[in-house]
């Protein structure tokens, strides 16, 4: 089965732009995904194709127009009634590889690029849409956004990654970061390679990668590790989390 990725864009020739090589490139050339970027200013209705106007209550820059917007959506659910759409905007939720992987299992995926300020927000009310962030950063435009999106899915359809369960093994799959790797040479620069590491001993190995990820979670990513902690002491029965007080 193909994953659909559908774009609505003002810049079409940005896809599948990097996407075309290396991994995905060879995924798309196989049909495990296919790229469809649908212009944005083809559903204008003046003659000069315009897109966006002034924002109401003043200031910089332009809002894109939420009847072109809607147009352009409709056009979008029509050819891919199944598929969400996503809207990139730093204003979104922020994407989870959680997300990633229940995107990747679906039929694909519709995604509403901005440029300029943004979208009128009333897009928002009246259309099914999705927002999502790629991070607190400030793109000039979701093109970008989408192709980060898009890659992430796209190394999780079945058979784009070379073993099987490499996937699984990543960052963030089990809400810890990843532990370090190493390779040859043994030593470099007078820096070895964790003794462990060289050992053969896998129980061992395996117990000093999880110790690694742990600690590494906790000093880098305080916000993962407390979410991580959290979900550990969250009963299965989903019963209310024990508070200090309760222990
Ligand atoms: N005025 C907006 C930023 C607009 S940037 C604000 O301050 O929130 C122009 C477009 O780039 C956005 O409409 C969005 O599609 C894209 N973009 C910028 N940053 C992004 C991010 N962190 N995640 C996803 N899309 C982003």
């Amino acid at each position: 089965m193909t994953f659909r990725a559908q774009i609505l864009t003002l810049y079409p020739e940005m896809f599948p732009g990097p996407l075309g090589v290396s991994i995905a490139g060879r995924a798309l050339e196989e049909g495990v995904w296919s790229c469809s970027p649908i212009q944005i200013r083809d559903f204008a209705t003046d003659k000069h194709r315009t897109v966006d106007d002034t924002p109401a209550g003043g200031g910089a820059g332009m809002v894109l127009r939420v009847d072109v917007l809607a147009s352009a959506v409709d056009h979008a659910l029509t050819a891919l009634p199944d598929a969400p759409i996503l809207a990139m905007t730093p204003r979104g939720a922020p994407i989870t590889q959680a997300r990633v992987r229940e995107l990747a299992t679906g039929p694909g995926v519709t995604i509403l690029c901005g440029r300029f300020e943004g979208f009128d927000e009333r897009i928002f009310e009246a259309r099914p849409i999705e927002e999502v962030s790629m991070g607190d950063i400030v793109l000039s435009g979701g093109e970008p956004a989408a192709l980060m999106l898009l890659d992430a899915c796209i190394r999780l359809l079945p058979g784009v990654m070379g073993a099987a369960s490499s996937g699984f093994e990543e960052s963030f799959e089990n809400g810890l970061l990843e532990y370090p790797h190493y390779t040859r040479p043994a030593e470099w620069e007078g820096r070895t390679i964790p003794e462990v590491l060289r050992s053969g001993d896998h129980a061992k190995i395996a117990a000093w990668r999880k110790q690694r990820a742990e600690d590494d979670t906790r000093l880098r990513r305080p916000d993962l590790w407390e979410r991580h902690e959290g979900a550990r002491d969250q009963p299965a029965s989903g019963a209310r989390r024990k508070t200090k007080k309760d222990k």
